[in-house]
């Protein structure tokens, strides 16, 4: 049996498992999903980023909306101040009321069309801002904004100055100038001075500073106010709107910042992060899983390899079957046997094309019996006969077993089989050689004592001879005397001779010298037997009758022997029938071509001689071929026996069988002369 598998796997798969295609197509897989991770992440960051800016640019926009309809609003509420017609005290009164109202506000002037201060009023909110320095110093500005309004008819700003603080500090301020115009007729001026950061800290939605730093900066960049969150991050966003007003322009300047480091600024690009972790995963996941099913697969293909090479070897046949009797599988021992190919076995439905068409009824029904469950099938397995696809028969032994298939369901049923005929041709060998071995057994024994006899017979038989010679002899000196005495006389000396023969011939036999054998047709071997078959029926009573079919073959024998065994058959019919006192008793000799084919390819020739009398007992029968068995007074017992080995040692069969209405029929075959055709027979010698 071979041990060592060979090679596994289809030639695909060791393509696979062995050029560095596969790694390359893996690593191009990584480096793809790598680079669609990356950008993947990079415009979420970028969406994002932009997302920022257009809100922050937004946001601008509103707080530059914030700051203008306020200041225009501011502007509505100083025309206000001056309706009706104030007094310098009530005005400041008034101006008290609104800067409380107003932060940005830190003072509001009632001027005369000369820029003379008539009545003002500072912030309560902090100390007065031009108590330092004196509020004469921005008078050039309070004119620059009053002419400006002047030549616009509406309300005029000044360009911002920074005005230092007595605490160090400063703060950047712009002048509102409003022209008071009656009738066409100018009256005067309302002056407004503004905090740069308090602009920024009141008039723009707190919302928009909670998160964000907004500040007022010149064209150039210089920052002039600031106010809301101060934060710092790694990115700044950056976004500037102009603030125009009439005399004055400066920059609204919006900041936000992100946290740095920020891996994950979003949603949108830590789920991208996220599923791009997964996915890397489950790459990575799937390379191992794949490892460890190349490997299975390799060991599975090993199994199978081993597993076929194991079932070729087999002489066992085997074959499976589903639940509905389909061939699922053949092994090539099972073909060679049938002489089919797996692909004509394969699906194959009952009747299988290797059941014997006369046998397919009696196999349907004991198939349908096994498929239905109702009867396990023997452990020692049965036989069968099976037809191989030349159409010879031959038999097999089965065993079958259910299949049962990996989650314990029984899918069907394994069948091994083996092809019996070689042992049933070492059976038969081994009985012929048994019956050989009998046979000479028996010739042992007949042989032992027939040597014996022609021993102990050649001598008085001798004796016979001679003085029936000399007896002729003196008959002869006496010619009257000789009337039939001496022809008797002639008889004797040859019976005598014959007998010496006889004897010689078992002698012979028995030491199995070479046997001469030769071409004798069957009518001489009749003819050689009759004068002494004649004389006891003639003594018995018995009517004789020889039947030779005609145009008959020699047959190839040992003559002597041949006529010995005729003899023998035809005196024992004629004793049985005289001791049975039979009325009519009757002999037939018959020679025929024995029925069918020999064994060989030979022609054989069949003798029969049957009788009338009381046929053999069943106690008889069991022993009538074994030497010196009898039933007679005076028989010897050996007759049958020495006929048998005679016929048996010319490679033919002797046998008896009752005769109709009754009596026996002793049958024995002999081989025809193979070189004789039925039309070339050869004459007798004797005749
Ligand atoms: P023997 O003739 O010396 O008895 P055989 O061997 O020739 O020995 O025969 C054995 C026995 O077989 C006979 O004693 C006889 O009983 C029986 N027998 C043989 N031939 C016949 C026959 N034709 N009919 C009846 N019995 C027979």
């Amino acid at each position: 049996m071979r041990t060592t598998p060979s090679a596994p796997g289809t030639p695909a798969q060791r393509r696979l498992s062995s050029t560095p295609l596969r790694w390359s197509l893996w690593t191009l897989l990584l480096a793809l999903v790598a680079s669609l991770l990356v950008t993947l992440v990079w415009l979420a960051g970028r969406y994002e980023a932009s997302q920022v800016q257009s809100k922050l640019e937004r946001d601008t926009g509103d707080a530059l909306g914030d700051i203008r309809s306020a200041l225009t609003r501011n502007v509505q509420t100083l025309q206000a101040l001056q309706a009706g017609t104030p007094t310098p005290a009530s005005w400041s009164a008034e101006a008290q009321r609104l800067l409380r109202e107003h932060r940005e506000w830190i003072r509001l002037e009632w001027r005369d069309p000369q820029l003379a201060t008539l009545a003002a009023a500072d912030t309560p909110f902090r100390t007065p801002v031009f108590a330092r320095l004196g509020r004469t110093n921005a008078q050039a500005d309070v004119a620059l904004a009053c002419a400006n309004a002047r030549r616009i008819s509406g309300s005029g700003y000044s360009a911002s100055y920074f005005l230092p603080q007595s605490d160090g500090l400063g703060l950047e301020v712009m002048e509102l100038c409003l022209p008071l115009v009656t009738a066409g007729q100018l009256q005067g001026y309302a002056v407004a001075t503004y905090s740069l950061a308090e602009i920024l800290a009141d008039l723009v939605g707190p919302q928009l500073t909670r998160s964000q730093e907004v500040s007022l900066t010149e064209a150039d960049g210089t920052r002039l106010a600031m106010h809301g969150a101060a934060r710092r991050g790694s990115r700044i966003f950056t976004s500037q709107q102009l603030l125009d007003l009439p005399g004055n322009t400066m920059v609204l300047r919006m900041d936000s910042w992100r946290a740095a480091p920020d891996l994950f600024p979003n949603v949108l690009t830590a789920l991208v992060t996220l599923m791009s972790i997964a996915l890397v995963s489950v790459l990575a996941m799937l390379g191992k899983d794949m490892r460890l099913r190349q490997r299975v697969e390799h060991d599975l293909a090993e199994a199978l390899a081993f597993r076929k090479a194991m079932e070729d070897s087999l002489v066992t046949g085997l074959r499976a079957r589903d639940l509905e009797g389909r061939i699922t599988y053949v092994n090539p021992a099972f073909c060679e046997m049938v002489g089919f190919t797996p692909e004509e076995l394969m699906g194959h439905a009952t009747p299988a094309p290797y059941w014997p068409p006369e046998l397919a009824g009696e196999y349907q029904k004991r198939q349908a019996v096994r498929l239905a469950g109702e009867h396990a099938p023997p452990r020692e397995g049965f036989e069968s006969i099976f037809m191989r696809k030349d159409g010879s028969r031959f038999p097999v032994l089965i065993i079958e077993a259910p299949l049962i298939n990996a989650q314990g369901m029984q899918t069907g049923w394994m069948s091994a089989f083996l092809d019996m005929s070689e042992q049933r041709r070492v059976e038969e060998i081994s009985r012929a050689s048994q019956e050989r071995l009998q046979a000479t057994a028996r010739l042992a024994t007949v042989g032992e004592m027939a040597s014996l006899l022609s021993h102990e017979l050649n001598q008085p038989l001798a004796a016979i001879s001679s003085y029936a010679t000399g007896s002729i002899n003196l008959l002869r000196a006496d010619a009257a005397a000789d009337s039939g005495i001496g022809l008797a006389m002639q008889r004797i000396v040859e019976q005598a001779e014959r007998a010496g023969k006889v004897i010689k011939s078992v002698h012979d036999f028995v030491r199995r010298r070479d046997q001469e054998r030769e071409p004798v047709t069957p009518q001489a071997l009749i003819d050689a037997i009759m004068p002494l078959v004649g004389l006891q029926a003639r003594k018995l009573g018995v009517g004789v009758n020889t039947r030779v079919q005609d145009g008959l073959p020699p047959v190839l024998c040992d003559r002597t022997m041949v006529e010995q065994v005729l003899l023998n058959l035809a005196r024992n019919a004629m004793q049985a029938m005289d001791q049975a006192h039979v009325r009519t008793p009757s002999l037939v000799i018959q020679v025929r071509r024995a029925p069918g084919p020999g064994s060989g390819g030979k022609d054989w020739l069949e003798f029969s001689v049957a009788d009338r009398g009381p046929g053999i007992a069943p106690e008889v029968q069991q022993q009538l071929f074994t030497p010196f068995f009898t039933t007679k007074a005076e028989g010897m017992g050996l007759g049958l026996s020495l006929c048998r080995t005679v016929v048996e040692q010319h490679g033919g069969f002797l046998g008896f069988e009752p005769n109709t209405p009754q009596g026996t029929i002793f049958r024995f075959t002999l081989p025809v002369h193979a070189a004789s055709t039925p039309s070339s027979a050869l004459s007798s010698p004797t005749a």
